[in-house]
């Protein structure tokens, strides 16, 4: 398999400056408009929104919110909804059950402990109920616009393929990350590779034969080799 020829490579030891340029314009100019596909007008909006987001698409959770944010407009109203009702409104979201939990959860204690607010705050937020580091960097990116880089499962699969790291826990890809892409990108750079990831780089069948990063991409000279 292509992916184990970067195992044993430190992680990302030949990845240079001109190879990281390359792959940052070619994204620029094949998805220049690549965001947040999740509808929200505030911080508490898209902490939800992402907790919903979760094995759903964005489309099916963008559906949801508007009659969701209607009903319960603050963390207050989330912490005290009666679960099944909570339940109910989320359901085609899938998952419902520990979402429901989770979002109940994490709003009592925004409402108890920061007056309803999202922390904007790496660390603080992912001590919160059913935020994870994925959640959190969605939210600070997004919502507070301090950089972060989100690596879910598109993320990181295209990141191994591409040769910018050779590891496979998030944190540790996350870190290898911020050491090669600019700050600046940061927030561009998770939506793009996921836009790539959903379009092009798929798991099971990447469309290399399609694919503007052909050049820059270990897997494919693996597979030319
Ligand atoms: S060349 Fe193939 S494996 Fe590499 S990033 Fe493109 S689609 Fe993915």
């Amino acid at each position: 398999m292509p992916e184990r020829s970067t195992k044993r490579k430190k992680a990302g030891a030949s990845v240079s400056p001109e190879k990281i340029k390359a792959i940052l314009d070619l994204l620029d100019e094949h998805y220049p408009d690549a965001g947040c596909s999740l509808k929200f007008v505030n911080p508490l909006q898209l902490l939800i929104s992402t907790i919903l987001s979760a094995q759903c698409t964005d489309d099916r959770v963008n559906q949801v919110t508007p009659g969701l944010f209607r009903k319960y407009p603050s963390a207050r109203h989330f912490a005290e909804a009666p679960l099944v009702e909570l339940e109910t409104e989320i359901r085609s979201t899938g998952f419902y059950r520990n979402k429901a939990r989770n979002i109940k959860e994490c709003c009592r204690v925004l409402h108890e402990q920061y007056e309803g607010e999202v922390p904007a705050d790496l660390d603080t937020l992912v001590a919160l109920p059913g935020i994870g580091r994925k959640t959190a960097n969605v939210i600070l990116g997004n919502a507070f616009g301090i950089p972060g880089i989100v690596v879910d499962t598109h993320v990181g699969r295209v990141s191994i393929r591409l040769g910018l790291t050779a590891e496979k826990d998030p944190e540790r890809i996350e870190r290898d990350l911020m050491g090669f892409i600019p700050r600046e990108h940061w927030v561009k750079f998770s939506h793009q590779l996921i836009l790539h990831g959903r379009r092009i780089c798929q798991a099971r069948k990447p469309k290399t034969h399609l694919c503007p990063l052909e050049p820059h991409c270990d897997y494919a000279a693996a597979l030319r080799s």
